[in-house]
């Protein structure tokens, strides 16, 4: 499995998104299970959660699905909630998921979103968590070049380790200013919704991606998956509940291209050239 420097350590090059995991019935989560368990058996050592996925059902489901995995082996990310960020609220939410995932620990706790709590305050938190062992390492999620800048002028700001943002084909906005920032700050960044989340609603399929992805004798979900991946400076976490999508996307990992196949996506995909609202899902 390729890997790149992710939270100054070394990680598989795709995590597991699981966003609407054990939310449906007995044969849903028990192949949901054996798609995350055949990612982490087949090189993937990162799972991404949060306390809102299912009001903590996608964390039960990992829960049950890791108890008996090598717990140092991967990194387990999760994430509060913009109106659980005070201090005391962090760490109710935090007690909360560690519970559910049945695990001691976390390697990265994010804040899912900007909310009205004060950055500086949720810093405080969070450092907080660091010392009492509960948390390896802390970041953030949704956050613009702004919201990035703000947070590294505050106190121990700057021990924010990864910002998660949109990231694929048809939103690039990260790439003008973002992306470039948090390279320059040794902060690692986590794209989400390669394939423009459940159902595809956000993201538009244009026939040069079906046609490149025959031509390529590959699907269109690991052409969309393979170029989020394609300059190795990205950690993008698809989700999925088969073991048949899990396995198509370990096999995008090693999909590559040439200079004139990016030219012909960025025709139809083009590169930001200025700053724009960042989306978000
Ligand atoms: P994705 O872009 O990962 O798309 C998921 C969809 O793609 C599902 O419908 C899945 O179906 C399908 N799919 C997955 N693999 C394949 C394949 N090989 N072939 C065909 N279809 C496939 O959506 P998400 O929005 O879930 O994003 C990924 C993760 O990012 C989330 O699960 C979550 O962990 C994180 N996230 C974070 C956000 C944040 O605010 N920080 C916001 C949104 C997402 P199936 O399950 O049937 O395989």
């Amino acid at each position: 499995m390729k890997s790149i420097t992710f939270n100054q350590q070394k990680t598989s090059a795709i995590g597991i998104g699981t966003w609407h995991i054990g939310e449906g019935d007995a044969n849903k989560t028990e192949s949901e299970i054996k798609a995350l368990q055949y990612g982490l058996d087949n090189g993937i050592n990162l799972i991404d959660t949060a306390e809102m996925y299912g009001e903590g059902l996608s964390e039960t489901l990992i829960g049950n699905a890791i108890k008996d995995y090598d717990r140092s082996k991967f990194q387990l990310i999760s994430k509060f909630y913009p109106y659980h960020a005070t201090e005391k609220l962090i760490e109710k939410s935090l007690k909360a998921s560690l519970k559910r995932l049945q695990t001691d620990y976390l390697d990265l706790y994010l804040l899912h979103w900007r909310g009205q709590t004060p950055l500086a305050e949720t810093v405080n938190g969070l450092e907080k968590m660091v010392k009492a062992g509960l948390i390896k390492n802390w970041g953030v999620s949704n956050f613009d070049l702004n919201d990035l800048k703000e947070l590294d002028s505050i106190s121990h700001g700057s021990n924010c380790r990864i910002n998660e943002d949109l990231y694929n084909i048809s939103s690039r906005s990260i790439e003008y200013s973002i992306l470039p920032w948090q390279k320059e700050h040794q902060m690692s960044f986590v794209g989400y919704s390669p394939f423009g989340s459940d159902g595809g609603q956000y993201l538009k399929i244009k026939p040069v991606i079906k046609e490149m992805a025959q031509q390529k004798h590959i699907t269109v979900h690991q052409l969309l998956l393979a170029w989020v991946l394609r300059n190795h400076d990205v950690l993008s976490i698809p989700k999925t509940s088969s073991v048949e999508h899990m396995k198509s996307n370990l096999f995008a990992v090693d999909v590559e291209f040439s200079q004139s196949e990016l030219d012909l996506l960025d025709e139809s995909y083009p590169k930001p050239n200025e700053n724009s609202q960042l989306e978000i899902i």
